[in-house]
């Protein structure tokens, strides 16, 4: 008997077709780019998760390229290796047990904002939403202590912007995870054009902001 056989094949089959379509869309909106970003999510009915491998394109991934790992990190399925950023996906997922998947993304409106110091302004209903969004000042991803730093930064929020790198988002879905991504991204985007232009923009209505805060409050989300 192999030892695959204690493997919850479904489970696997599952997530990594829908982590390779997910990380498709991402890739063709430009929130990952060809080596950078990467996702992960729980594997069903198992203590594993199953993410992209390392150094890899992520232009056109297969579900067989993508690997699965242990708690400790070691490979128990596929050929590859996980992505050098395991020890933040493995953490996250740890200190936060009602998630179930995190993607990294390098988003560049998201990226370019997290250049400069100053937070997103409330300019929509989703500025609004994502006020305070957490940062973490630049480190080497490939650190060990990263990975601490990351779960400490984000809290009991849903997106980081990583400065001078990317973000990260998690949810209790890889598509709920890779939504916030978008909204995000969407936000930076339109305070990116509005800085451009110049000027003083009018901002939400302080009853909006308001509201939109108290929505926050009672845990409710953007995403339905
Ligand atoms: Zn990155």
């Amino acid at each position: 008997m192999g030892e695959s056989s204690a493997l919850p094949e479904q489970g696997l089959r599952q997530v990594s077709a829908e982590i390779c379509q997910i990380v498709a869309e991402l890739y063709r909106d430009g929130l990952i780019t060809a080596v950078g970003g990467n996702v992960s999510a729980r594997v069903p009915g198992s203590d594993l998760i199953c993410m992209t491998p390392s150094g890899q394109f992520k232009g056109g991934l297969q579900p067989e390229d993508l690997v699965a790992v242990d708690p400790s990190g070691a490979v128990v399925w596929g050929s590859g290796r996980p992505s050098s950023e395991v020890d933040m996906h493995l953490a996250l997922l740890t200190a936060r047990p009602t998630l179930n998947a995190v993607v990294h993304s390098h988003p560049p409106y998201t990226t370019v904002l997290g250049f400069f110091p100053e937070p997103l302004e409330p300019l929509t209903v989703i500025h609004a939403y994502l006020e305070g969004l957490p940062r973490l000042p630049f480190r080497f991803s490939q650190d060990r202590a990263f990975a601490d730093a990351v779960v400490a930064a984000i809290g009991s929020q849903d997106a980081l912007i990583l400065e001078n790198h990317g973000l990260v988002t998690v949810g209790v879905s890889i598509r709920a995870a890779a939504t916030m991504a978008y909204l995000v991204e969407e936000a930076a985007h339109l305070s990116y054009l509005t800085r451009l232009l110049g000027g003083t923009p009018r901002l939400l209505p302080p009853d909006a902001l308001e509201r939109v805060r108290q929505m926050r409050r009672r845990g409710r989300s953007l995403l339905g």
